[in-house]
């Protein structure tokens, strides 16, 4: 898993999950990567961007400051899951209900695949990527 420091052509910074840079790469390509404030898909990646490997496999590897950085991304995900809606694996009908005002407006989050991703951008529906760490799979306190 790895965290990358993004910004849009607005200046807007913002972080990504991915599996891999290429993971990254693929998406952007794809525009399933947007600015979350102005939804721009002209997403370009930060040289800075820290690499963050929740798997602990190469945590000796991590730089200083990296456990900090971690509790902040952490906190700032679990903000996101207290903000959405579970909806699992209707992610893809329930984004397509609200997008066509068949269903409440609100945040939702769940699984989808690619295919679908990719067809929710292609009708006009934003999709963030938000691949969730193992360690929030635990119940929210
Ligand atoms: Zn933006």
């Amino acid at each position: 898993m790895k965290v990358l420091d993004l910004q849009c052509p607005h200046g807007h910074r913002f972080e990504g999950w991915f599996a891999s840079a290429e993971d990254f790469e693929s998406q952007l390509s794809r525009k399933l990567v947007a600015c979350p404030i102005c939804s721009a898909t002209e997403v370009s990646r930060l040289p800075s961007a820290p690499r963050l490997n929740l798997s602990g496999a190469s945590e000796s590897q991590a730089p200083a400051g990296a456990e900090n950085r971690q509790a902040r991304v952490l906190r700032a995900l679990r903000e996101v899951l207290e903000k959405t809606e579970n909806v699992g694996d209707r992610f893809a009908e329930e984004a397509r209900r609200i997008h066509y005002n068949e269903a409440p407006a609100r945040n939702i989050r769940g699984v989808t695949t690619p295919e679908d991703a990719k067809a929710l951008v292609e009708e006009g529906i934003e999709v963030m990527p938000l691949p969730a760490p193992a360690a929030l799979k635990e119940p929210l306190q």
